[in-house]
């Protein structure tokens, strides 16, 4: 297989005892992985070419991974999986809060991590770039020209309506936490009330469903956050 065909992996772990082996098993189980120690060096790597997908560590030399991942997350939507020390069971919700796909517990088994690594790239999830169209049923998004439109119909959007509706539309049918929202939304400091992205949502509502009080495109997990429907969901209605 040309090498352009397999996957691209960035690996950021700075033992050597586990970078070396994790790229070795790598390119045997097909993938085409690159390996960095440090947080500047992930970032020079991540610049140069995108990987398909990130395996990050937690505690770097030059930095912390939780950051790196929430960096990685504002920026591309590939998936990022988080390498933590057995026992680190807040970093592993941290991560999962970050963004983070999956992660995976050292030491783990080469075949185990390509087996996830393969799971994580067939879900999809848009892949290494940013999908440019987003179509659910009747909604169309479009990135490049931050257009919506509801049956061909052009809806109008406010920025932050239109980054709320991209974001939960890019994951149709998984529940987007409120944190993760309002991180990737609004700012990524924001301590204030988070009473602003009910509003958006109910603006949203108000523009998208024939019935604004019961939600077909955009319905509530309570206390956790908003999901917009999957395709499927839609068309066994
Ligand atoms: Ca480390």
């Amino acid at each position: 297989m040309a090498n352009e065909m397999k996957p691209r992996i960035l690996g950021v772990e700075d033992e050597r005892a586990i970078a070396e082996p994790l790229a070795e098993s790598l390119v045997r189980e097909g993938f085409d992985p690159r390996v960095a120690a440090t947080v500047a060096d992930a970032e020079t790597a991540f610049e140069a070419r995108e990987p398909d997908l990130v395996l990050l560590d937690v505690m770097l030399p030059d930095g912390d991974g939780r950051a790196l991942c929430r960096e990685l997350r504002r920026r591309s939507d590939v998936p990022i999986v988080m390498l933590t020390a057995r026992g680190e069971e807040v970093d592993r919700v941290v991560g999962l809060e970050l963004g983070a796909d999956d992660y995976v517990v050292k030491p783990f088994s080469a075949r185990e991590l390509a087996a996830r690594i393969r799971a994580i790239l067939r879900r999809g999830r848009g892949g290494a770039s940013k999908r440019e169209v987003v179509e659910v049923g009747p909604i169309r998004l479009d990135a490049s020209s931050r257009t919506v439109t509801k049956d061909g119909r052009p809806v109008e959007m406010a920025a932050r309506e239109f980054d709320l509706l991209q974001l939960l539309m890019s994951r149709a049918g998984e529940v987007v936490r409120r944190e993760e929202i309002m991180d990737l939304v609004w700012d990524e400091h924001w301590f204030g009330s988070t009473k602003t992205l009910d509003v958006h949502v109910s603006w949203l509502r108000k523009k998208l469903e024939d019935d604004p009080a019961a939600p077909v495109f955009i319905t509530t997990s309570r206390g956790v956050g908003f999901r917009f429907a999957a395709p499927e969901d839609l068309a066994a209605g």
